[in-house]
């Protein structure tokens, strides 16, 4: 199903089509791309010449052929219409395609309506109700087809009608001048109905179109939302680095696939030294932004290196460091603290310079270790070591036979 309406083509010729919707304007290529196939004239050409066995059979052989031969070119105009639409140039306007087609529709008015006219015209009476019901099947067809074009409809109809009635009267069927008429007025009704159907199928069609888009915007925000929760459940508010939760998922996931390769695999735990002083000295506020500081310059490291850093908790940061032996982790444990030291603190305009430090415990996966907690273990015993040996030092707490 489209999602655009399909209004009466042929309202392009009062309305410019510069600056037109484009879904209009693509509503009115489909509808004239429907106009121009040659189909439904083929099946006409056919009905006529089926109905001018009679006559042929009466002796108007000279009428037959004359019919035959208007039909041929009738065709002929209509497959170079279609022809010469289906190759137009990508840039072409709609008004001038439309024009052509009303100026080939009429002309097939002509044909057809001089067609029935002949057959008619001193056929027997059996003939001439043959010609009378193509006539009119032809003439349904065109209604049922009126929703695209209506005005080019009528006036074809009347073209046909008319011709016809000529010859009616030529024969002194005056009766069929009023019988014409009433049947006008019926597909003048038929066609209204059409119309008012179609242009309501359209209009739904439109707001379903309408809804389906509101419907997909909808989506996506609830989509942005829903990446947006999932990302504040998995991030630290004040660091923006991994929180707790995500570490621990984190740990669990690094220590099984570390164990599944064999390969290496550290932990690193780091804790602001003396913070609470640096509280009390220059205020919560420029705790917090220390230790923005901290987690900006460990995301930094840990993004050259590949590592994963997150939160553990108040002043204390962890990073997961896979593919990492415990040299590694030594090299890495000291670049960390060297950097801690050199974090310039002069866009927080703090009184004083601070002398920001950090320790840092650090462990290495064993093989036969079988849980992150162990591991955790360890570094938080190597963090302690690193406090208890004065502090702005990295320790690494090996495992023992005990655990
Ligand atoms: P140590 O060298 O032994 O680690 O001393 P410390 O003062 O760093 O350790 P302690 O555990 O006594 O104090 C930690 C302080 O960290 C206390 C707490 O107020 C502060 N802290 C924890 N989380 C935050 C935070 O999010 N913002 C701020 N500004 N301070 C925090
Ligand atoms: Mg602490
Ligand atoms: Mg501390």
């Amino acid at each position: 199903m489209t999602n655009h309406s399909r209004p009466p083509l042929l309202k392009t010729l009062a309305t410019p089509m510069v600056g037109a919707h484009d879904q209009e304007h693509s509503g009115h290529w489909e509808q004239l791309t429907e106009l121009y196939k040659i189909d439904p004239h083929v099946l006409a050409a056919a009905a006529i010449l089926s109905a001018s066995v009679l006559p042929y059979v009466e002796g108007h052989r000279d009428r037959v052929i004359a019919v035959a031969l208007i039909l041929a070119l009738q065709l002929l105009i209509r497959y170079v219409g279609d022809h010469m639409f289906r190759r137009r140039s990508h840039d072409a306007e709609v008004k001038p395609w439309l024009l052509g087609f009303i100026a080939i529709s009429l002309l097939s008015g002509i044909a057809w309506g001089t067609s029935l006219a002949l057959l008619y015209q001193g056929a027997g009476p059996e003939a001439q109700v043959l010609v009378l019901a193509v006539g009119c099947g032809i003439v349904q067809s065109c209604a049922a087809r009126a929703y695209m074009a209506p005005a080019s409809t009528v006036l074809l109809i009347l073209i046909i009608v008319s011709i016809f009635n000529i010859a009616a009267l030529s024969e002194g069927d005056w009766l069929m001048i009023p019988i014409c008429l009433a049947y006008v007025v019926f597909q003048a009704s038929y066609m209204t109905r059409l119309i008012g159907l179609e242009q309501a199928r359209a209009a739904a069609e439109q707001q379903t179109g309408t809804l389906l888009l509101e419907l997909a915007e909808s989506n996506e925000k609830l989509r942005r939302a829903n990446e947006q929760l999932i990302r504040h459940a998995a991030t630290d508010g004040l660091t923006g680095l991994a929180n707790r939760r995500s570490f621990d998922a984190e740990l669990k996931t690094s220590v099984s696939e570390a164990k599944a390769s064999g390969t290496p695999l550290s932990l690193l735990l780091l804790d602001v030294d003396h913070f609470k002083s640096f509280n009390d000295t220059y205020g919560h506020l420029a705790g917090d932004k220390c230790l923005e500081m901290v987690a900006r310059m460990l995301q930094d490291e840990c993004a050259a290196a590949g590592f994963y850093p997150a939160r553990y908790g108040g002043e204390e940061f962890a990073v997961i460091m896979p593919q990492a032996d415990r040299h590694l982790a030594e090299s890495f444990a000291a670049q960390i603290l060297h950097k801690a030291t050199a974090l310039d603190f002069s866009e927080l305009a703090l009184p004083s310079k601070p002398a920001l430090t950090v320790s840092i415990g650090f462990a290495t996966l064993e093989r036969d270790e079988d849980t992150g907690r162990a591991l955790i273990s360890r570094a938080d015993k190597g963090l302690y070591a690193a406090k208890q040996a004065g502090r702005n030092c990295a320790r690494m707490v090996e495992r023992t036979p005990t655990g």
